[in-house]
């Protein structure tokens, strides 16, 4: 799991996204209200507009992981995306510290517990969602990425230059 959204995107993500004419990466985001904008601005900064799909889902991977009926809407939208000619070849899971949906799956309060406790949480359930997705889409996407990211709080941030 990797910490910097923004640093991710200029080194990883554009080089990617540029060579492709279609969109063929799917951001899976938590629905938390702190984010949204955040990922749109650090987006939009790197000239990626339209170049990329969302999905949103409480808590992200873990969402997907714990709520059968989410995972099912998850995986039914990547398969119509494919079919509609966007070419979802990569997930970039984003979910963030101090999630909501880490509260109610699992009681993580991210105030009671250190940093790297909190962040194995996470990695955990990413491990089992990379895991389930390339089940899933083995046929289909044999070569499916996902990568991931803990996004830190707003007011943890340093100010981007
Ligand atoms: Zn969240």
């Amino acid at each position: 799991m990797q910490m910097s959204f923004e640093r991710y995107a200029r080194e990883k993500l554009a080089p990617s996204l540029a060579s492709h004419g279609s969109p063929s990466v799917l951001l899976l985001t938590c629905m938390d209200y702190r984010y949204a904008h955040r990922i749109i601005q650090v987006m939009d900064g790197l000239d990626l507009r339209q170049k990329y799909d969302v999905f949103v889902l409480a808590g992200a991977a873990a969402g997907s992981n714990q709520v059968k009926g989410w995972r099912e809407t998850l995986v039914s939208h990547i398969r119509t995306a494919r079919k509609i000619g966007h070419p979802i070849e990569k997930l970039v899971v984003l979910e963030h510290r101090d999630c909501g949906a880490y509260k109610h799956f699992f009681q993580l309060y991210w105030d009671q517990v250190t940093p790297p406790v909190e962040q194995a949480k996470h990695q955990e359930q990413i491990d089992i969602f990379v895991q389930d997705m390339k089940n899933e889409f083995s046929s289909e996407i044999p070569n499916l990425e996902i990568d991931s990211l803990l996004l830190t709080r707003d007011e943890d941030d340093e100010l981007p230059t």
